[in-house]
């Protein structure tokens, strides 16, 4: 797409720190980053969001992911590695370009807010409503 930012990047228009590249992925840093570490892996196709990407181009993003993870996890001595992937404004997806955050986890890092909710038992009937709901829905 001609002024998304993503596709500028893949197109080499804006700069980045690039990590990794493959025939359909590409992957560099967050110049926001959350961590030390902090990677966006995307489809060098553009794509809005998981319901919008090719099965192949999001098997690669995920394939590559496997990969990029571990090298951070590596080189950065992680606790761990988020992947974290948004859809739609009401989900704080900002660049609306499908992107897999990964997230490393330092030792002593202030806690990520997104995987660290309280834990709360949920009303049983509602759950199941709900799960009756989202499998009707299935096509
Ligand atoms: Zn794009």
């Amino acid at each position: 797409m001609e002024d998304c930012i993503f596709c500028r990047i893949v197109r080499g228009e804006i700069p980045c720190f690039k990590v990794y590249e493959d025939e359909r992925v590409l992957a560099f840093e967050d110049i926001n980053p959350i961590s030390d570490g902090h990677t966006l892996v995307i489809p060098k196709a553009h794509a809005e969001s998981l319901w919008e990407i090719s099965e192949d181009d999001l098997a690669a993003v995920h394939v590559a992911s496997k990969k990029i993870g571990q090298a951070i996890s590596e080189a950065l001595a992680a606790t761990g590695v988020a992947c974290l992937q948004l859809n739609g404004r009401g989900a704080n997806q900002v660049v609306m370009h499908y992107h897999l955050h990964l997230i490393p986890r330092i030792s002593g890092a202030p806690p990520l807010p997104v995987s660290n909710w309280e834990l709360k038992a949920g009303d049983m009937a509602r759950i199941k409503s709900v799960a009756e709901k989202i499998t009707a829905a299935m096509r």
